[in-house]
């Protein structure tokens, strides 16, 4: 997505217009043009406009509707929602956890695509009486396009291929069943990859029959598909991976720190370079006042590095980018994740005690999920989701010992 306008907020969640829904907007709004004008040959343009404008914003109010369903029954279960946006390929509603249960996945999946066929079913009843009452020509067009659309996206959302609404269903059913989260998405997705591959063959069908839009649409739908399946698997396998991990299992300990008054010159020769880290914690009065990267250090010139020192240049500390070490590793994800930081500050009872970065966490999720999937019935390695709990590094690091400051 490009960039969101916020347009409402109900029950707490924005609800947005991303820059891309323009394009998806027009090419709508086009197609109704077509179809209205197909079939009235006698309405002048700037009427046809309007009722290709109406048709299509209320087309887009019904996806609004299918995404909020899906948000408030999330609301319900306690899973946040962060927001719902319209974009190019639809609707999304943007959640801030899993759902911890097959159950409410299941009802969150299930709600959207009832929504849309109900919807459906409701514009077909417009339709129906507006053929009876012999209303105007318009109202008939448009309400049998609304009704058949909304049932056709209803129906298209059920297909079992993750991420669409039919996979995450599917995906609930194999959790239940198996007691596995990471395997019922990896079948998921398979299948949500299959139907990717489909729908490209599909798209190339239609490019051979010069259908040029449909089938360029299709591919990049297939393309959308597949890449949110992939993204999807991968924040699974992660959270398993970190499950009844806790920050101190992962972190690196004890930090290399620096004073703010190093200058940059003495912090590229003998940390940079030497200790091969790429971002130091800035300590001083014991305290962690900043971090200091590699990337600080590009936008100094190398004539004034005797001049400058890190505190000139570090990123100052903030408390998004503190955890403490006892903190649940997977929260901690989710923290490195939302905040635009590659690292966290490590603190226990008020003290620095490590650092923890995403290639930490990578590196750890690789190992855990390769032991994971191919150590049958050894330790925690089976897959139960308990780690041990770790004594080594249950000390908190004592700074004077570690640098020299
Ligand atoms: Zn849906």
């Amino acid at each position: 997505m490009i960039g969101a306008i916020t347009i409402a907020r109900v029950r707490g969640i924005p609800v947005k217009l991303d820059f891309s829904w323009v394009i998806i907007f027009v090419l709508v709004t086009s197609t109704v043009s077509s179809e209205i004008g197909s079939q009235i040959k006698d309405l002048n343009p700037a009427a046809l406009l309007l009722l290709a404008v109406l048709g299509s914003l209320i087309f887009f109010f019904s996806l609004l509707l299918h995404e909020m369903s899906h948000a408030f029954v999330a609301q319900n279960d306690k899973i946040g929602v962060r927001s719902v946006t319209l974009f190019l390929f639809g609707g999304v509603a943007q959640l801030e956890n899993e759902p911890e249960s097959p159950g409410a996945e299941f009802r969150m999946a299930a709600v959207g695509p009832a929504v849309s066929i109900v919807l459906g079913v409701i514009f077909l009843g417009i339709w129906y009486y507006a053929v009876q009452m012999n209303l105007w020509l318009p109202i008939i067009i448009l309400s049998n396009m609304l009704g058949v659309i909304n049932i056709a996206l209803g129906i298209f959302n059920l297909v079992p291929a993750f991420p669409l609404d039919g996979g995450r269903i599917f995906r609930a059913i194999v959790w239940a069943i198996t007691k596995d989260l990471r395997k019922a998405t990896s079948i998921a997705v398979g299948m949500g990859k299959f139907f990717a591959f489909v729908l490209v063959l599909w798209g190339l069908m239609l490019l051979l029959k010069q259908e040029w839009i449909s089938g360029i649409w299709l591919i990049f739908i297939a393309l959308f598909l597949y890449q949110a399946a992939s993204s999807s698997l991968r924040m699974v396998t992660i959270q398993k991976a970190l499950s009844g991990v806790r920050v101190a299992d992962i972190m690196s300990s004890p930090p290399v720190t620096v004073s703010p008054d190093l200058t940059v010159a003495g912090l590229v020769y003998e940390y940079f370079l030497s200790h091969r880290i790429f971002a130091y914690p800035v300590v001083e009065n014991w305290l962690p006042t900043g971090i200091v990267t590699t990337e600080d250090v590009k936008k100094i010139p190398r004539e004034r590095w005797d001049a400058v020192t890190v505190r000139d240049i570090m990123q100052p500390v903030t408390p998004d980018m503190m955890v403490s070490s006892e903190d649940d590793m997977g929260d901690a994800f989710l923290k490195l994740n939302e905040s635009d930081k590659t690292r966290l500050l490590v603190m226990y009872q008020g003290k620095l005690v490590g650092i923890l970065s995403t290639s930490d966490v990578s590196r750890f999720v690789q190992i855990r999920d390769s032991l994971d999937r191919t150590g049958r019935g050894s330790g925690w390695a089976g897959g139960s989701g308990n780690f041990p709990a770790r004594h080594v590094r249950q000390v908190p690091y004592e700074q004077k010992d570690q640098h020299p400051l």
